[in-house]
């Protein structure tokens, strides 16, 4: 019997990128993870922003915002799929002064009420030869002239300039899976960072996309040979400190704290 396509979202490319191991860990084995406070908040903030965009223009305030903060998070906040992991009553307060914060910087770079959006965490999909791209565009706007905004938001820092290219991935990801599913190669695609503010902008072509997309059937061939051959790479880095896994990952197996089994680093197809 044939086996079914993998699929593939932009984060689950970007741990194949950045180590094979930890995505094995999170797409193939599907290890649960605790809530962390960073990826609490995206969602919350996310979900006020989707929120927000569902109300009348007129609506669109910082001060609704605010509502709209507090009463999804109430809703939620029992629930361990939503709330930090370790979050306490005091540290409760100071989580959700950040969720503030960011929601204000979001003002900050854009007034909604002036915004039409077409589509919201709009869930798209695209089948290559060896993997089926899937994921969620936060924002898509029409304009006009018929032309595509996506916006994507970010609720970590701005990348550094070496990054930005590398930071707009899931963007080029996105581009590619409108442009074939759809016909339509986006006129602009957004990065908003909330937390600096910042907006880094990309206008993708045709020419941008072949390539990508070639870049993405070769991450499609890696990760379909790493399966069949069982064969999962670790890529020790500073990021493996905060890793999730790091306790059963091979390359910590003969370490109780800070240095990597050398005999277990290796390296993987970008
Ligand atoms: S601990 Fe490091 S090497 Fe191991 S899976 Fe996590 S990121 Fe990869």
């Amino acid at each position: 019997m044939e086996k079914p396509l993998l699929k593939l979202s932009p984060s689950s490319a970007t741990d194949f990128k950045s180590c094979p191991q930890l995505f094995k860990f999170r797409s193939i084995d599907r290890l649960e993870e605790p809530t962390s406070a960073a990826a609490a908040r995206g969602s919350l903030v996310h979900a006020v922003l989707e929120r927000l965009f569902s109300e009348a223009p007129e609506h669109r305030s910082p001060e609704h915002a605010d509502e709209l903060l507090v009463a999804l998070w109430e809703g939620v906040r029992q629930n361990p799929e939503f709330r930090p992991d370790g979050l306490g009553l005091r540290s409760e307060e100071e989580w959700l002064g950040d969720n503030r914060t960011l929601l204000r910087n979001y003002f900050r770079l854009e007034d909604p009420r002036s915004l039409e959006a077409s589509r919201l965490e709009w869930w798209v999909e695209y089948e290559l030869t060896d993997m089926h791209l899937r994921g969620r565009i936060d924002r898509i706007e029409v304009q006009p002239d018929g032309s595509w905004v996506l916006t994507d938001y970010k609720t970590g820092r701005v990348p550094g300039e070496s990054r930005e290219y590398a930071a707009s991935f899931g963007l080029r990801f996105y581009a590619l899976v409108c442009w074939r599913a759809f016909q339509v190669v986006p006129a602009e695609i957004r990065l908003m960072y909330l937390s600096d503010p910042a907006i880094l902008t990309f206008n993708p072509t045709k020419q941008m996309l072949v390539a990508f997309e070639l870049q993405m059937q070769a991450l499609a061939r890696a990760i379909k040979r790493a399966v069949d051959n069982d064969d999962w790479r670790t890529r020790p880095s500073p990021f493996c400190m905060t890793c999730p896994h790091q306790t059963i990952c091979p390359a910590w197996a003969h370490t109780t704290a800070q240095t990597p089994d050398p005999e277990a680093r290796g390296e993987a197809a970008d």
